[in-house]
This record gives C-alpha cells, sequence and structure tokens, in this order.
C-alpha cells in the first residue's frame, strides 16, 4: 500500500475535529508537540490504493501568528513544504461564511502546498440558499475542491478520492500578494537565499525583517489588501445567495430585512419608532422629574434658613443634579431599543445595510449606533463609539457625533423658533413651528456629514479596515441582558456627565451670585429705581441686577464686542457663557436677566419680545438674531460633559481642542454670515 501524508487545517470553528474523527473513526492517537502544551492529534484510515496519515493541527486565524497555537500551526507549515513531509492538505472551510478562509487558504497555498479545499457545513450553506461554483474555485486556486457536511458524512468519500488525484493548473498569479514593482526584489532574495518558495521569501522579509531596506509593514498591508481583492473578485463569482432557495428562518428574515430596498425602509421605520419612543414616552418620566425637583426646591427653600447655603443647595446643587437626571429617561429608552435590536441579532444587519453610505464619509457601519444615541446626548454616544474598531472612523464619529440636534437643544431651539415664527398651521395641519424645527434636525444631519467628508481627506488612513462581519442567527433577546444593557450606560452617563454637569452648574452659581460693590448694592438701587413696588415685585428685579453685575454678568460684558456682530447684545452673552454647563441653561439665564425692566410678570417668551437691544434700539430678538442664534447653537460645543467625554475617550488633547474649536469657529463664522445677511 503506497502512504500519504495529509495535514488538516483550517480557520478555527470549521468542522475540523468532526471531520477527523469522521475521517479515523477510533484509529487516532494523542500526543504533544515537543516544547509546548498544544495537543498533536493523528489517525488513520484506507481509501482504495493507500494508507492515509492525518495530522490535525490547531485551528489558526492567521499566518501572522497572534497566540502559540497559530505560532505552532504556522512553524510546521514554513518547516515543511517543499520537502515532501506532507504529500497533501486537506484545507476545511465554512461553507456558510467562506471569505475568511479563502483568504487563508490562498496564503497556505503560496507556501507550496497541494491542497484539496473541503467547503463543510454544506447542509446549513444549502438552506441559507448559498450556491457554490466548485469548478471555478478549483481552477482559480488550482487546487481540488470538495463540498462536505462532516456532522452527516456527504462528501467525504469524494474528498477521500481527491486527496489521490493531482491538483489541476492554477488560473491566479503566482505573486498576486505583492505589487509588481517589487516582484524583481523578492525574485532575487529567493535566488541568493537558496529558497524554493517564493512566499517563504517573502514572509522571511515581512516576519523577520530580514531584508532591512525593504519596509516590511508596507509589504504586509500591501499583501493584505492584494488579497482580499483577489479573493473578492473570486468569490463575487463563485458563490451566489439565491434567496428562493433558502429555507432556515433566519434567511427568511434576510431575505425581507436585508433587502436592497426594502431593508432600508425597514431601517427607516425602526428608527421613527424609536425617535417617536424617545420624544413622547420620555416625557411623562421627564415631567415627573420636574415636578419631583421642584417640589423639592420648594421644600428646601421653605424648609432651610434663607441664607447662601440655602440658595447655593436650591439655585446651584439642586438644578445641577436636575440637569443630569432629566435625560435619564431618554437614555434608558435609546438603550432599552439598542439592547433589543443588539440581542436580536437586527444590529449586524444594520450594521452591515449600513456600512455603503457610511464608508463613503469616512465612518463604519458600527458608527450608526452612536450618531443616533446622539439625538438624545453626545455623552453615550461617544462612549458608544468604544464598538468601531478602526481607529480613524471612531475618531471621525467622535468628532462629528456632537453636531446631531441632542435633547438639551430642545429647549432652546423651542424658545427660539416660537420667536421666530408665529404659531401658524400649513395647509391646515402642517405646523410651521414644526418645520423649522425638522429643518433644525436636518441641518444637523447634512452638517455632520460634510464634517465627517472633511475629516476623512484631512486624517490619514493608517488603519484600513475589512469589513467582515458575522451575520448571527435571529434570537429572542433575553430580559436579563437588555436590563444589564441600559443599567451599564446609565450609570455611565450619570457618573460621566453627572460630575461635570454638577460641577459647572456650582462654577457659574459662585459666578452668578458673587460680584463687586455694585453687586453688593442691588437692593437699595433696586428700590431706589421702582419705588412703590411689593417685596415680591421687586424679587424678580432683585435677581436679574444682580446677575447683570455678578461675576458671570462681568464676563458677558467682556465677550460684547466678539457678539456684537452677531447681533447679541451682553445679556446674550451671559446666556452664552453660562450655557457653556449644558446648553439648557440658556433658557433659565434668558428668564432671569430679562426681568429688570419689565413691570408686569411676564412669561418668558413674552419678556424676549419686548426686549430691545442696548446697542442698536432695535428688538434684540428680531428675525436675524433668531436665526443667528439658532444657527449659534446647531454648532457650537456648549456642554462641559461632550468635551470632558472626548478627552476620555480619545486620550488626546489635540482632538478634544480640535472638535471644540471647529464646532465653536462653525458656529461662530455660521451665525455671523447669517446675521449680516439678514440684518
Ligand atoms: P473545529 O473547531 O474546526 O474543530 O470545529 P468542530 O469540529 O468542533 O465543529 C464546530 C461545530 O460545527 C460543532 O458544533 C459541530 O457539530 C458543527 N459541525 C461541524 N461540521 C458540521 C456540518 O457539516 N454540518 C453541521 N450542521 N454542523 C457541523
Amino acid at each position: 500500500m503506497k502512504k500519504l501524508h495529509v495535514a488538516l487545517i483550517g480557520n478555527p470553528n470549521v468542522g475540523k475535529t468532526t471531520l477527523f474523527n469522521r475521517l479515523c473513526g477510533v484509529n487516532q492517537k494523542t500526543g504533544n508537540y515537543p516544547g509546548v502544551t498544544v495537543d498533536k492529534k493523528q489517525g488513520k484510515f484506507k481509501h482504495l490504493t493507500h494508507s492515509i496519515e492525518i495530522t490535525d493541527l490547531p485551528g489558526f486565524d492567521s499566518i501572522y501568528p497572534k497566540s502559540i497555537d497559530e505560532e505552532l500551526v504556522v512553524k510546521y507549515l514554513k518547516n515543511n513544504s517543499g520537502k515532501n513531509l506532507i504529500d497533501k492538505v486537506i484545507f476545511v472551510a465554512d461553507g456558510t461564511n467562506i471569505k475568511k478562509n479563502l483568504y487563508l487558504l490562498s496564503q497556505v497555498k503560496d507556501l507550496g502546498y497541494d491542497i484539496v479545499l473541503a467547503i463543510n457545513l454544506i447542509d446549513i450553506a444549502k438552506r441559507k440558499g448559498i450556491q457554490i461554483d466548485t469548478n471555478y474555485l478549483s481552477q482559480e486556486f488550482g487546487i481540488h475542491v470538495v463540498q462536505i457536511s462532516a456532522r452527516k458524512g456527504e462528501g467525504v468519500d469524494e474528498l477521500k478520492s481527491a486527496l489521490l488525484l493531482d491538483s489541476p493548473e492554477s488560473r491566479a498569479d503566482d505573486l498576486k500578494y505583492l505589487r509588481p514593482e517589487n516582484h524583481a526584489i523578492l525574485k532575487d532574495f529567493t535566488e541568493k537565499n537558496n529558497l524554493q518558495n517564493i512566499y517563504k521569501s517573502f514572509l522571511s522579509i515581512t516576519q523577520e525583517n530580514t531584508l532591512p531596506e525593504v519596509n516590511s509593514k508596507k509589504w504586509k498591508s500591501e499583501e493584505a489588501i492584494l488579497r482580499y481583492q483577489f479573493v473578492r473578485k473570486v468569490l463575487d463569482k463563485a458563490i451566489y445567495i439565491d434567496k428562493s432557495l433558502a429555507t432556515d428562518l433566519t434567511s427568511k428574515l434576510d431575505s425581507i430585512l436585508m433587502h436592497k430596498v426594502g431593508g432600508y425602509l425597514i431601517f427607516l421605520m425602526v428608527l421613527l419608532v424609536i425617535f417617536q419612543s424617545v420624544f413622547s414616552l420620555a416625557a411623562y418620566p421627564m415631567g415627573w422629574i420636574e415636578s419631583f425637583f421642584s417640589l423639592l426646591h420648594d421644600t428646601m427653600q421653605s424648609g432651610l434658613a434663607p441664607g447662601a447655603f440655602t440658595s447655593f443647595i436650591t439655585e446651584g446643587l439642586i438644578p445641577g443634579i436636575e440637569g443630569v437626571v432629566i435625560f435619564v429617561p431618554q437614555i434608558v429608552i435609546l438603550f432599552f431599543f439598542f439592547a433589543l435590536l443588539d440581542e436580536s441579532g437586527y444590529m449586524n444587519r444594520i450594521i452591515y445595510l449600513m456600512d455603503r453610505v457610511m464608508q463613503k464619509v469616512g465612518m463604519s457601519g458600527k458608527s450608526v449606533v452612536p450618531l443616533i444615541s446622539s439625538f438624545a446626548c453626545a455623552v453615550p454616544a461617544i462612549m458608544a463609539t468604544r464598538t468601531i474598531e478602526n481607529k480613524r472612523e471612531r475618531l471621525i464619529t467622535i468628532l462629528v457625533a456632537p453636531l446631531l440636534t441632542c435633547s438639551a437643544r430642545l429647549p432652546v431651539y423651542t424658545i427660539l423658533i416660537g420667536l421666530l415664527v408665529p404659531n401658524h398651521l400649513l395647509f391646515g395641519f402642517v405646523s410651521v413651528q414644526a418645520l423649522v424645527l425638522l429643518g433644525m434636525y436636518l441641518l444637523g444631519v447634512v452638517t455632520s456629514a460634510l464634517a465627517a467628508i472633511t475629516f476623512k481627506y484631512l486624517i490619514k488612513n493608517q488603519y484600513r479596515s475589512f469589513f467582515i462581519t458575522e451575520m448571527p442567527r435571529y434570537l429572542l433577546p433575553s430580559l436579563k441582558n437588555v436590563f444589564f444593557t441600559i443599567w451599564e450606560n446609565t450609570k455611565a452617563f450619570i457618573w460621566n456627565a453627572g460630575k461635570i454637569i454638577v460641577a459647572a452648574s456650582i462654577i457659574l452659581y459662585v459666578l452668578g451670585t458673587n460680584g463687586g460693590e455694585k453687586f453688593k448694592n442691588t437692593e437699595q438701587y433696586v428700590q431706589a429705581k421702582y419705588p412703590g413696588l411689593t417685596q415680591a415685585e421687586l424679587a424678580p428685579k432683585i435677581s436679574s441686577y444682580e446677575l447683570e453685575h455678578s461675576y458671570l454678568g462681568m464676563m458677558g460684558k467682556s465677550i460684547e464686542p466678539a457678539i456684537i456682530p452677531l447681533g447679541y447684545d451682553w445679556k446674550v452673552g451671559i446666556a452664552l457663557i453660562s450655557s457653556i454647563a449644558a446648553r439648557e441653561v440658556f433658557v433659565g439665564t434668558m428668564s432671569i436677566i430679562y426681568s429688570i425692566d419689565s413691570e408686569e410678570d411676564l412669561s418668558i417668551m413674552q419678556k424676549l419680545e419686548k426686549e430691545t437691544n442696548s446697542n442698536t434700539g432695535k428688538p434684540t430678538f428680531n428675525f436675524a438674531t433668531c436665526i443667528s442664534l439658532l444657527l449659534f447653537y446647531a454648532f457650537s460645543l456648549q456642554c462641559m460633559s461632550t468635551i470632558a467625554v472626548t478627552y476620555k475617550e480619545t486620550k488626546s488633547l489635540k482632538w478634544t481642542s480640535i472638535q471644540f474649536m471647529y464646532m465653536t469657529g462653525l458656529a461662530y463664522l455660521v451665525s455671523l454670515i447669517a446675521y449680516q445677511i439678514l440684518s
């Protein structure tokens, strides 16, 4: 009987062990590789005229080893080629997900092995409607190709027979992994060192740096690119998925959810449901939170002795904490949906569907989730970018996320839009104000896309991303995991954003309640100016005058020269500065600062409408100023928590400053242009 030595190799989890057991049955023994604790499994079987001895090597993912197992396989493959120690290799691949396998196969093939490709799990692949042109693969690679099901035994006899045949000629180019201009260097090296195999020389150069003048990193990345191109080209022709043949539930669902047109429409609907829930469902608990804090405020105020400490608690600390807690309902709802999508397996489909679109703007399919979160709040959004492996795509996602309309902008927009357009209905049912609000959302989306494209050209691409995502089966989400996800993310938000919003509110409170001479003589002044008013009528005037002459007020006045061209006066300046802590503070500050000159008790909207600009004498909140302010709030990074979380996630002062500066610069420029044109 003739003897044949066969090595069994492949990526992990492709069914190698199952095949080994089926081939050898009980005729196997386990030993050890010298020096390492990796099992060496060998077995035997007879087929026709041959006695075949099989060595089962550990599963491995890359010819550039990252673990002891991989190192062992790679060493074994490098040492045994060409010397006829191994007559044949059975390369086992996963028929349901073959791309990654073929990449590795092409490398092993280039090491000079005589290979039979066993495409396993063909029973599952068929149920998914996957059809594989084995003849084409055979000709491209110059190997025999057999489809098998190791578990059911299908195709295994055919595989055994293929081991005894000579391999066909390969159509593929020998040096497909290297740019043509480098071919000569490699051939020369191979000849000089008397190596029989060119790819071995390539590995010697790239793994051991044996040719110092070569940039081996570059060769390695070129190899990855060129090889993937080759594999992709082959796969495009060799694999065809006939959805109509698919019979399993996952495939049936995929044929709807991943449809070229329908898939996007369904995703859009899913998005709408999420948004609708985030905003309308969250409104109830947000209302309760507001009532709770206002009750707390009133109780503290009446319960504690009046004085600096009480006012610190009621006007500094309580609103600060409220500013954090108010976002919790939206974040809980958002992460509830994300956890559902993730657990069910739909999230991977979204990532896949959106990847092509997102690549165009320098991001990845995985940026979609963080960007959606950003409509609630940029802080959890930036934290969620951790799943994006590619550094450049992650950085771009972080940089543009705060441009999307977060909920803290909503109260600001509501007030300004209220001043800007009357609440008319268009065609009897479309609110003009709602349309403008929608426009502000769209503006955020478009600007973030443009910013992303700009960054795509500015940031060098050091890390190429290969998009291989596994499509898991659809599963019913586990309630425990869903709650765990919500809990983890909410905790992280409260902790990360909370610290900063509370700290910033306290600092601003201190700056707003302390000041120079005028500040200290507020009461005398106000009483002198408004004789005859009751104590209750005087109170808002006093707070307003105090704010004007506090340190915060002075800061507002000091930036006035810079903001006059945007159409603002120092009063708006105070609001701009105080809303650095968080945008929604704008509304409260405006309400206080504009109390001074009004006689009656007006709503904030009425106060703002009546206000005149101390420089121009015209209404402060005219058309041009409102537009200018809307744009300013759309683009500027008025949010300490975002700045802090960007720093935490990028660990880079440079990118944190770039984010702050480009957004503030953009806000200033756009508001300036808008105001100058419109006024
Ligand atoms: P290895 O890591 O490559 O050794 O893979 P295993 O042999 O442990 O197989 C991984 C999983 O795939 C196991 O659950 C096997 O039962 C299963 N499996 C292997 N071959 C087939 C097959 O042809 N069809 C099906 N349906 N399952 C298979």
